[in-house]
C-alpha cells in the first residue's frame, strides 16, 4: 500500500527537493483519493454496461508527439479502463538538459479519470548518461505524491523488433540490477512503497543478481515486465513455470506483467517466437495457464504501447484481450484490473 504518511513526513524533511535542476516549477500534489473514486466510477460503468476493462500498466509514449486526446477516445472505443502511460525523455530534450517529464500531470488535467500518473521510462540517455540527475528528479516527483507508480527502468534491454527493423542495433543496455543504480531505485521503492517497472531480459545468468536484490529489499514492490519473453531460450533454460512460482512464493513483492507479443510474434535477432506462453494450438500452454490462475493477484495486463507505436492501440487491445479470454473469468478479471487495483491502492476492487 502506498504510505502517504511516510511520503508526507519525507515531503516535509526535505522540501528542498522540489528545486532540483530538472525539476522544474511544474508539480501539484495529486489528490489520489480522488483520483481513485473516478477510476473506480469508470472500471464500474465498463463493467455494468457488459465490458470487460483493464489497466494498462505499462505503456510510454513521446509525449511532445503525444495526442492526448486520440489515445483518451480509444481508450472509450475500446474499453480500456485505466492507462499508465508514461513519458520517455528522448535524445534531443536530454540534452537540453531535461530531466523530468511531468506529461502525468497534463493526463491528469484533461482526463483524471483514466490516466494514471507515473514517472519518466528510465532507458538511454537519461538513466545510462545521467543517472543521478535522472533519479533526483524522478525521487522529487515520488516526494511530492505526485506520482503512483516509477518506470519502466530499462536494466537488461535488447534492441527491440522495431529498433532492429529501423536498424538500431546498437541499443543494447545492460546496467547491472545489483549496481548503484539498482541499489537506488530498489532503496527508494522500499522506502516510499512505491512500485516500479523493470524490464530485464531474460537470461541464466541475471537470475542471481535480481534474486539477491529482492532478497535485500523485500518491501520494494516490482513488476518485473513481460512475463516469459525469452529472445533466446539457449540463455534461459532456468526460467520455466515451475522457476516463476517459485519466485513468487520467496518474493510477496514481485508482481509480473503480461505484455508480450502474440503466437507468430518472433523477435527478429534470434529468429525464435518471443512469447513462451502460446501452445501450438493457438491457445496458452497448460502450465504458464496454471501459473496464472494459481496467482492471480500477481499477474496484471499492460500493453506496452511505445511513442512509435501509440496508432496501433487498436491491435494491441485486440491481441491482449485475445490472451485475456484465455483465461477463467474469475482469473481474467482479476489480472484485467483487479490486480493493478490492490497493487495501487492496497485493497481489493469492488
Ligand atoms: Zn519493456
Amino acid at each position: 500500500m502506498i504510505n502517504r504518511r511516510d511520503l508526507l513526513k519525507a515531503f516535509c524533511a526535505f522540501p528542498f527537493l522540489t528545486f532540483l535542476p530538472g525539476v522544474g516549477k511544474a508539480g501539484n500534489i495529486v489528490d489520489f483519493p480522488q483520483l481513485k473514486t473516478g477510476y473506480a466510477h469508470r472500471l464500474k460503468k465498463i463493467l455494468a454496461a457488459g465490458g470487460l476493462p483493464y489497466i494498462d500498466i505499462e505503456s510510454s509514449c513521446n509525449s511532445t508527439k503525444l495526442d492526448i486526446d486520440y489515445i483518451a477516445k480509444n481508450m472509450d472505443r475500446l474499453n480500456i479502463g485505466l492507462m499508465a502511460l508514461s513519458a520517455d525523455i528522448g535524445e534531443g530534450r536530454f540534452k537540453k538538459g531535461v530531466r523530468f517529464d511531468n506529461l502525468s500531470e497534463k493526463l491528469l488535467a484533461g482526463y483524471p479519470d483514466r490516466f494514471i500518473p507515473v514517472g519518466n521510462g528510465g532507458q538511454p540517455p537519461a538513466l545510462t548518461e545521467a543517472p543521478d540527475e535522472f533519479l533526483d528528479a524522478q525521487e522529487a516527483a515520488v516526494q511530492k505524491k505526485q506520482m503512483m507508480l516509477l518506470g519502466e527502468f530499462e536494466f537488461r534491454h535488447y534492441p527491440s523488433p522495431r529498433q532492429v527493423k529501423r536498424g538500431e542495433v546498437k541499443r543494447d543496455v545492460n546496467i547491472p540490477i545489483d549496481g548503484p543504480i539498482g541499489h537506488r531505485v530498489f532503496g527508494l521503492s522500499e522506502k516510499t512503497g512505491m512500485p516500479f517497472q523493470i524490464h530485464y531480459e531474460v537470461e541464466n545468468e541475471l537470475l542471481a543478481p535480481l534474486e539477491s536484490m529482492l532478497q535485500q529489499y523485500p518491501k520494494a514492490r516490482v513488476i518485473w515486465c513481460h512475463l516469459a519473453q525469452i529472445r533466446y531460450i539457449e540463455r534461459a533454460s532456468r526460467y520455466t513455470p515451475a522457476y516463476v512460482d517459485a519466485l513468487i512464493g520467496r518474493f510477496p513483492n514481485l508482481y509480473f506483467d503480461t505484455a508480450f507479443g502474440d503466437a507468430g510474434s518472433i523477435y527478429p535477432l534470434s529468429n525464435q517466437r518471443h512469447s513462451r506462453v502460446w501452445a501450438d494450438d493457438g491457445g496458452l500452454k497448460a502450465e504458464w495457464r496454471d501459473l496464472i490462475i494459481a496467482h492471480p493477484k500477481r499477474f496484471l495486463s499492460a500493453l506496452d504501447l511505445g511513442g512509435d507505436r501509440l496508432n496501433r492501440i487498436a491491435e494491441y487491445d485486440y491481441k491482449h484481450r485475445n490472451f485475456l479470454k484465455h483465461l477463467p473469468v474469475e482469473t481474467r478479471h482479476q489480472v484485467a484490473y483487479g490486480s493493478a487495483w490492490s497493487l495501487l491502492f492496497g485493497e481489493d476492487f469492488g
